[in-house]
C-alpha cells in the first residue's frame, strides 16, 4: 500500500514508481515461475537476453532513436562515462571543448584531461547559476567533440536549448533528465546518463552513440569502456548489472503506459512550475538563485527565510518535512539551502504535499 511510502524527493538514488517496486517484489523470489529470481540467473540466459533486447527497444521508441545510433548499457556510473566518453570519442584530434556550468560538468572536464586536452567554451561562471548566452562561446573546430551536462543535478540549472556546434560532435550526460523531456537525439553524438534518478537503480548508465563515432577508442580504453566493443557484444560483454537493467526495462514499461515522454515533460513542467511559483510568489520568504532562463525542471534549490537563508529557519525546515515524511530535502553540502528533486516517480500529489506544507511554514514564521 502507498500509506508508508515516504514523500522521497532526494536527487539520487531516488524515488522509483511504485507499482515499478510492486512488480519487482512480485517477481522476485521466481522470474516468469522459474524458481529463480533473475539476479540468480545468467546473463547469457534467454529470460535475460530478453530483457536487454526490450530495455533497447524501449529506449529507441521512447526516445525516438534513429536507426543509425546504437544503445548500450555500461557500468561504472556517470562518472564512468566520463572516463568513457574521454577515451571513445577524443582520439580524433585529442582536444574537446568542455562547457563547464556546474559541479558535474566540471568534473567530467576533468576526468576528461586525463586523456586529452581540454578547452573551455567559456570561462567557468565566478556565480553558478547561469548558462552564458551562445553567442559569446568559444568553439573549435578542431575539437573532438563539445561536452555539456544537460542538468546539473547539484547547482539546478538546465539547458533549454541545445548547442549549435557546426558539425562537431556533441556530448551530453543526460544523468538527471533522460526521459523527463523530449528530445532530438539526432542533434547529438552521444548522449548518456545513469539510471538512479529518472529511470532506475543504481548500477547502469544508458549510452546512445552515434554509429560512425565507433571505431576509434583510444588504445588504452578498457574493453568494459569501449563502446565500439560493448556494441560488438549487444552490451553483454561481461556480466552486466542485470537486476538494475532489468528493474530499469520496468520503468521504461511504467513509463510508456502513462503516456510516454511527452506525459513525462508535461508532468515535470507542471510540478517545478507549482513549486517555482511558490517561491516566487513567497514574497522573498523562499528564494531560488538561478536564473530564469536556466533553471531546472528535475533539481530545484532554494533558501528559507530570505535570499542567503536563514540557518535556524532551515534547521527546522528539514526537522519537520522529515517528521512529516518527506525526506531528503536538504540541499547539496557545497551549496547549502534545500533542493527538492522532482523526478518521474515524483507525483503532483507530491508536490503540492511540500508547497502546502511551505505555505503552512511561511505564515507561522513571517514577521
Ligand atoms: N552526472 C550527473 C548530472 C549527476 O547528477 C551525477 C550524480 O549525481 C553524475 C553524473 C555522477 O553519477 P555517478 O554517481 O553514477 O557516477
Amino acid at each position: 500500500t502507498t500509506s508508508n511510502r515516504s514523500l522521497n524527493f532526494g536527487a539520487g538514488p531516488a524515488k522509483l514508481p511504485l507499482e515499478v517496486l510492486e512488480e519487482v517484489q512480485n517477481e522476485l523470489l521466481s522470474y516468469e515461475g522459474s524458481g529463480m529470481s533473475i539476479m540468480e540467473m545468467s546473463h547469457r540466459s534467454k529470460e535475460y537476453g530478453k530483457i536487454n533486447r526490450d530495455a533497447q527497444t524501449a529506449v529507441r521508441e521512447l526516445l525516438n532513436v534513429p536507426d543509425n545510433y546504437k544503445i548500450l548499457f555500461i557500468q561504472g556510473g556517470g562518472t564512468g562515462a566520463f572516463a568513457a566518453v574521454a577515451m571513445n570519442l577524443l582520439n580524433r584530434t585529442g582536444t574537446a571543448d568542455y562547457c563547464v556550468t556546474g559541479t558535474w560538468s566540471s568534473k567530467a572536464a576533468k576526468e576528461a584531461e586525463k586523456y586529452g586536452e581540454v578547452r573551455l567554451a567559456f570561462p567557468v561562471p565566478k556565480k553558478l547559476g547561469k548558462i552564458p548566452d551562445q553567442s559569446t562561446w568559444t568553439l573549435n573546430p578542431d575539437a573532438s567533440y563539445v561536452y555539456y551536462c544537460a542538468n546539473e543535478t547539484v547547482d539546478g540549472v538546465q539547458f533549454h536549448f541545445i548547442p549549435e556546434t557546426n558539425g562537431v560532435p556533441l556530448v551530453t550526460d543526460m544523468s538527471s533528465c533522460i526521459m523527463t523531456e523530449q528530445v532530438d537525439v539526432s542533434k547529438f553524438g552521444c548522449i548518456f546518463g545513469g539510471a538512479q534518478k529518472n529511470i532506475g537503480p543504481a548500477g547502469v548508465t544508458v549510452v546512445i552513440m552515434r554509429e560512425d563515432l565507433l571505431g576509434n577508442p583510444m588504445k588504452i580504453c578498457p574493453s568494459v569502456f569501449d563502446f565500439t566493443n560493448v556494441n560488438k557484444e549487444n552490451s553483454i560483454h561481461n556480466t552486466p548489472a542485470t537486476f538494475s537493467v532489468y528493474v530499469m526495462e520496468r520503468v521504461f514499461q511504467w513509463i510508456q503506459r502513462n503516456g510516454g515522454i511527452i506525459a513525462m515533460e508535461e508532468q515535470a513542467i507542471a510540478k517545478s512550475s507549482l513549486l517555482y511559483s511558490t517561491i516566487e510568489n513567497s514574497n522573498n520568504f523562499y528564494s531560488c538563485p538561478i536564473d530564469r532562463i536556466a533553471r531546472s525542471k528535475m533539481n530545484i534549490p532554494f533558501r528559507v527565510g530570505g535570499e542567503n537563508g536563514d540557518e535556524r529557519l532551515e534547521k527546522l525546515f528539514l526537522k519537520e518535512t522529515e517528521e512529516l515524511r518527506m525526506f531528503q530535502l536538504q540541499g547539496h553540502r557545497s551549496v547549502g539551502g534545500m533542493r527538492a528533486s522532482l523526478y518521474n516517480a515524483v507525483t503532483y500529489e507530491d508536490v503540492q504535499t511540500l508547497v502546502n506544507y511551505m505555505k503552512e511554514f511561511q505564515r507561522r514564521h513571517e514577521h
